[in-house]
């Protein structure tokens, strides 16, 4: 057998109501891009040889075997405003795998075509935006942090309308599900208590088998997006579109249309340039996520037998996710810092670190990893006023004295907590231009410096510098 993706499909099981099944639409010239082996591997995938029948598959140009394409519905709140019908208006899930691993893993083209749920969309997604996606998504993964994954990029050899004319692509994703809180919205708000129950179920058993009921899961979800939230914010990600469909139950990090990582650190930054009042702001992170996970609270409350006591109970758990959200970014800076065991002051110092950084607009990955390096005070460079540091580094200084570690041992622990190497936004930029070009080696080199982001790599240490001013990338786009 030359081509195999072993399905065993599980939401196509569900009720109608969940989705709609929806082939994807064929496309003229598909040319594979980037093809994740590694990952293929992983799930189980025997691919040809060929490449132009590996870009047929992932172009949805082939149907593979077992695959039962559908579009899956859900609603969401988009900055805030209700849209009681969103859905796949671009992706089409092919199915399911179960991974060597043994963990159930959806498959998904995304810019498949028109959908049901396409609106006015044209079910398209251009070649920048794929390549955005992939080359983060590897990388958050790379940095180990819980993400969807890359499994192909294909050109499609169409053209999309946007503003101008560009070259359209698809993109394959990998995701433990594709569940979020906007498909809990999505029942809900038309009442349908029945399939709700079946929605909770079906996400308790795929994701939280130890949950107990609707309380359970929220629960479990509390838990999993606290600790996503906190390692994002400990590698300087803002999602960017943290709307209640573009979050998932599952708790990877999902879409990135205009996700963007901090060079210079403040809190209140903003790249997305449809974010106009800061919503999604990298500071307000954990506030939204809470205001979801209330959401998902309120869509679960029909399943709950006493509903003043419900949402007593539900109110309680959803305000318990400050707590645990503390505790995971406490941990997340007190790691970067290099301080093994929790002294009472460490959240006190890593904040005032981060307010000294906000003020003194220091890069948030070098001033970190110089840190982690046996000179620290080589931080004090990224500054615009280096003595803002002194006071600074003689008090974590004296803190450290007070841990059992070598020295040693601290630096080579920081050094795998502070990446070198992050996907500056001026980078992605650069590859996405020269691939307009029809150049995909700087996409290549990116993806493999990025595949190895605590590692020195003195030779490729270019990669590690912020943007100059002309490269600054001050604005990032959904890209649909
Ligand atoms: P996103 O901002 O990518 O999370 O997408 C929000 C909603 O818009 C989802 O329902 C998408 O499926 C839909 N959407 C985004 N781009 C397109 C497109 N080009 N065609 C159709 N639907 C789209
Ligand atoms: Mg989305």
């Amino acid at each position: 057998m030359t081509f195999s993706i072993p399905f065993d499909n599980s939401y196509a099981r569900l009720p109608d109501r969940f989705f709609s099944r929806q082939a994807p639409e064929p496309v003229s010239a598909p040319r594979l891009i980037a093809l994740n082996r590694d990952l293929a591997t992983e799930l189980g995938i025997t691919l040809p040889e060929d490449k132009d029948a590996i870009a047929r598959i992932f172009a949805g140009n082939e149907i593979t075997e077992g695959s039962e394409p559908l579009a899956q519905a859900y609603a969401g709140h988009q900055f805030g405003g209700w849209v009681p019908q969103l859905g796949d208006g671009r992706a089409v899930l092919l199915g399911e795998v179960l991974g060597q691993d043994g963990q159930r893993r959806d498959i998904q083209l995304k810019g498949a075509g028109r959908t049901p749920y396409s609106r006015s969309g044209d079910g398209r997604a251009w070649l920048g935006p794929v390549l955005r996606e992939y080359i983060l998504s590897e990388a958050m993964h790379a940095l180990g942090i819980p993400t969807t994954r890359a499994l192909a990029a294909v050109e499609t050899g169409d053209i999309v309308l946007r503003e101008t004319r560009l070259p359209g692509a698809v993109f394959t994703r990998v995701a433990a599900s594709h569940i979020r809180v906007g498909s809990f919205q999505f029942f809900a708000a038309k009442q349908d208590v029945e399939a709700l129950q079946i929605l909770c179920d079906y996400a308790i058993a795929r994701h939280y088998p130890q949950a107990e009921g609707p309380v359970g899961l929220i629960k479990a979800v509390i838990k999993a997006q606290a600790q996503l939230i906190a390692a994002w914010m400990g590698v300087g990600f803002i999602h960017g579109v943290m709307n209640t469909d573009n979050m998932t139950i599952s708790g990877e990090t999902i879409d990135y249309g205009p996700a963007a990582f901090l060079d210079t650190y403040h809190p209140e930054k903003v790249f997305s340039s449809i974010d106009q009042f800061g919503r999604y702001a990298f500071g307000n992170q954990p506030q939204i996520a809470v205001w979801n996970i209330a959401q998902l609270a309120t869509s679960l409350l029909p399943l709950m037998p006493d509903r003043d006591a419900a949402i007593e109970e539900l109110t309680e758990v959803v305000n318990g996710f400050s707590d645990v959200f503390n505790t995971a970014w406490e941990a997340v800076l007190r790691a970067k810092l290099g301080l093994a065991e929790p002294h009472e002051g460490d959240a006190a110092l890593a904040f005032d670190l981060l307010a000294r950084m906000a003020g003194g607009q220091a890069d948030f990955t070098l001033t970190f990893r110089a840190l982690s390096s046996d000179d620290p005070a080589r931080a004090r460079a990224y500054f615009t006023d280096p003595t803002r540091l002194d006071d600074w580094l003689a008090q974590w200084q004296a803190r450290l004295a007070q841990e059992a570690r070598t020295d040693e041992a601290r630096i080579t622990a920081m050094q795998a907590a502070n990446p070198a190497f992050i996907p500056r936004n001026h980078r992605v930029e650069e590859v996405i231009q020269a691939a307009l070009t029809g150049d995909y080696a700087p996409f290549h080199r990116l993806n493999e410096v990025l595949s190895r982001p605590f590692d020195a790599q003195a030779a490729h240490a270019a990669y590690q510098d912020p943007p100059e001013d002309h490269e600054r990338v001050t604005r990032t786009f959904c890209g649909t």
